[in-house]
């Protein structure tokens, strides 16, 4: 397989087995971080767990000015319950429409990405330069990107692109997340004497019936709108004889910019009252530029001549590892822009728009040339 264009390049990541769970993102990375080693990038990888790999390239560099960071994940999600009627993996094309398993999310976007840092390779020497951050494990809670940024590998930004798919459109932002398992201990017996154990799954269902009444008392933000929250699972008991001693709940809530996550936990943890042990698994906050600071204006302006008219200010409906990325970039502006269709993530026969990859290559090599000023 070649991968002398995005096209190309996407099509060859395709061929990869992705798939999270479980992962098995390091054959993945580290071709991405082979072809960037050839285009004279500097590498680093990361495993957070044996085969999760993610790669950090880095090319320039100068002391006046933070590089410019462009972000994807590396991983898929599950090809689902439904059969599909094509190769999830061979990268078939029909017409404009590339198939394929994470074509969309975010193959396409890794692919358009390495080819604009491979295209201005040449010269990033002498200028604030591009630091690329491929992550694993973003799918189910951004795990990769939560690890490395608790390391120093990710030095410093000035700017973040994350090439989620948008079909190009600049999103200045996204709700946070706050994903927690709450658990409820009970004592065993039998079921035909309750009356000597302890129930733990009515220790559950109360608290359930407790979250599905919160009140957040956040006013709806003007372009995100409000915060939610989603029970998402309910486990407990072993059989319908026992008297339950165990259930969990896992809490899923979507935060607006301003909110503060350990405030609601705080909330949350004495509405739900001793008897829930809570584990937080995913913490993000929500991610917010606004519209009218100076780069995304140049953003708004470079993507609105592929476009065709000058974005707004829009947000996205999913999370990035963006949340992660802003824990060691602070302050740094950021905006979502890729080539995948959003409404094709994690469907069957997902697809993207090879016009769209070929598109956002010319974008991000404007925005890399913007930002370094070559
Ligand atoms: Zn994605």
């Amino acid at each position: 397989m070649s991968d002398r264009d995005a096209v190309a390049l996407t099509r060859s990541l395709l061929g990869f087995d992705t798939v999270n769970p479980p992962g098995r993102e390091r054959d993945c990375a580290r071709h991405l971080g082979a072809l960037l080693e050839g285009w004279g990038f500097g590498i680093a990888y990361h495993e957070f767990a044996d085969g999760r790999t993610s790669v950090i390239g880095r090319a320039g560099g100068s002391g006046s000015k933070a590089p410019l960071c462009l972000t994807g994940h590396i991983d898929t999600v599950a090809l689902g319950v439904s059969p599909w009627t094509r190769d999830p993996f061979a990268g078939e094309t029909d017409g404009d429409r590339l198939y394929g398993r994470g074509s969309s999310d975010m193959k396409a976007g890794i692919a358009a990405i390495l080819l604009a840092a491979r295209n201005l390779s040449k010269k990033l020497a002498g200028t604030p330069g591009i630091v690329l951050v491929l992550t694993a494990a973003e799918e189910g809670g951004c795990i990769g990107s939560e690890h490395l940024a608790r390391t120093q590998l990710l030095g410093n930004a000035g700017a973040i692109i994350v090439g989620e798919p948008t079909s190009n459109y600049p999103f200045i932002g996204h709700k946070g997340s706050l994903k927690f398992y709450a658990q409820f201990r009970g004592v065993s017996a039998h079921g035909s004497m309750p009356e000597l154990g302890v129930n733990a799954i009515y220790k559950a269902a109360k608290a359930v019936a407790k979250l599905e009444g919160f009140d957040f008392g956040v006013r709806p933000h003007p372009v995100m709108g409000g915060p939610t929250m989603n029970v998402g699972t309910f486990e407990g008991g072993q059989g319908v004889n026992m008297v339950p001693d165990q259930a969990s709940i896992g809490v899923d809530i979507r935060t607006v910019v301003g909110m503060d996550h350990k405030a609601l936990l705080s909330r949350l943890k004495d509405l739900l009252g001793k008897e829930a042990e809570l584990d937080v698994f995913s913490d993000m906050n929500a991610v917010w530029t606004e519209p009218e600071q100076e780069w995304v204006q140049r953003v708004f302006e470079i993507s609105g001549r592929h476009l065709g008219s000058r974005p707004g200010a829009r947000t996205a409906t999913y999370n990035t590892d963006a949340g992660n990325l802003l824990k060691v970039y602070a302050g740094a502006p950021t905006v979502v822009l890729g080539p995948g269709e959003p409404q094709q993530a994690h469907q069957t026969d997902e697809y993207c728009s090879m016009t769209r990859i070929l598109q956002s290559v010319e974008i991000y090599e404007e925005l890399i040339r913007d930002w370094c000023g070559i």
